[in-house]
């Protein structure tokens, strides 16, 4: 089915077609006759599923004109993902004289009070800066007809669940009101109960599972052999571009010095950086100038990463909605991903989480010819031990038991 269909506004359609988009993804097919017809929808959808368009259309749609506004205001958990989500909006919207403005912290508020001052129709925005806009009295919104909470349980880990709720009840009540979220824990649930009417639930595929497109799997490795093996994977891997998680700022920082004396040209995202800092980093990688970027998951969070070749998962995710959002970095659109999880003994209930979280097994395997120090991690099972996984991956017969007490050094 084509976008013309939808019932989307010509101008819209014409904004869609210059984007190069062919056909609406399922996002797209189920959300924009909803949100056209005035509902409220709750989406889950992975990011790389096209959920911005699938908001973004028919509200452009729907506003129609220029008009005294803001008439729409989109929140983000982070400064990347409200840039990308504005720029993905300012592109649709280019047959449109409508006008889009971001607001974030972390820069100065001279451009945001101007643009705020001159007039515009959508905001997008972080919770944080947002609020000190309204506090002081830079921007109004009075008069938003178009509210969409966009990575809501990621606004819920970073704890910006509070500003949200002040931020909505600027808003009118008479409004349309869009939520997007991987899980409905708790917290979100009540803020639906509270902040939506009557809403539509969009669930497209299974709401966990990462895309089809990747081909995942886990290389068991002793603690102290973990950049040794991220080393070799790099050197043996055919990649365009990488990003590699690692849990914790400090540990980002770490990677990308060794990577960066090993001679690859590394970008590093955390939020330590200043926002010029992690501008810089995301241009030069999308540009290709860098070819691994070093992240952290709220700094990656949702971010679109155009051709990102492999996800290297430095660090086991210790929540398992972050294992699938990290491989929503790859096997995007109609590019294939590989998704390689370094993983040690420490991490065998993480990964058994993610098996749970996502229903299926990830396969280990063995790199050839590495020195591993510890050759137990491939070993059988021995009666009594944990069970893991067993399979048969190139030719090596792994197993998910882990028993580092029993551990021998090879040779
Ligand atoms: P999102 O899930 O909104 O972050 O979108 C992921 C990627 O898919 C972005 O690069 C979009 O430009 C792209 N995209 C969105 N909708 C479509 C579509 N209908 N056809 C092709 N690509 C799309």
């Amino acid at each position: 089915m084509a976008f013309a269909k939808l019932g989307l506004s010509p101008a819209t359609l014409e904004g869609v077609r210059a984007a190069g988009y062919t056909e609406p993804t399922p996002i797209q097919l189920r959300a924009i006759p909803l949100v056209l017809a005035g509902r409220d929808v709750i989406g889950s959808a992975q990011t790389g599923t096209g959920k911005t368009a699938a908001f973004a259309l028919p509200i452009l749609s729907k506003l129609g004109q220029h008009a005294p506004g803001p008439r729409a205001l989109i929140l983000e958990p982070t400064r990347e993902l409200a840039a990308q989500v504005e720029t993905a909006i300012h592109d649709y919207a280019r047959f449109t004289n409508l006008k889009t403005t971001v607001v974030f912290g972390g820069v100065g508020y001279g451009r945001q009070n101007d643009e705020l001052r001159a007039g515009t129709d959508i905001v997008v925005a972080t919770p944080g800066r947002l609020l000190d806009h309204l506090e002081r009295g830079t921007v109004r919104l009075d008069k938003v007809q178009f509210l969409v909470l966009d990575e809501a349980d990621r606004m819920l880990d970073m704890g910006f669940l509070p500003d949200v709720r002040k931020i909505v009840e600027r808003c009118p009540r008479q409004r349309h009101t869009a939520l997007f979220s991987a899980t409905i824990p708790p917290q979100i649930e009540t803020l639906i109960q509270w902040a939506m009417k009557n809403p539509e639930t969009v669930e497209i595929g299974a709401r966990r599972s990462p895309a089809e497109t990747v081909k995942h799997v886990i290389y068991p490795v002793a603690d102290s052999q973990k950049s040794d093996l991220l080393l070799q994977l790099l050197a043996r891997v055919n990649y365009n571009s990488v990003l590699v998680f690692c849990r914790t700022k400090h540990g980002a920082d770490r990677i990308a010095g060794l990577l960066k004396r090993n001679n690859h040209a590394v970008a590093v995202l955390h939020s330590n950086r200043t926002q010029r800092e992690r501008e810089q980093a995301l241009r030069g990688f999308r540009e290709g100038r860098y070819e691994v970027l070093v992240a952290t998951d709220i700094a990656a969070r949702g971010l679109d990463i155009a051709d990102v070749s492999h996800v290297v998962n430095y660090d086991v995710p210790q929540h398992p909605e972050d294992y699938v959002h990290r491989i929503g970095r790859t096997g995007r659109a109609e590019a294939t991903g590989d998704a390689f999880t370094i993983m040690t003994a420490e991490d065998a209930s993480h990964v058994f989480a993610i098996e749970r979280f996502i229903s299926r097994k990830i396969p280990r395997v063995k790199l050839e010819n590495f020195d591993y120090r510890y050759t137990a991690l491939f070993e059988e099972n021995k009666p009594g031990q944990p069970r893991g996984f067993p399979g048969k991956v190139r030719g090596v017969r792994v197993h998910g038991g882990y028993h580092f007490g029993m551990a021998r050094r090879r040779r």
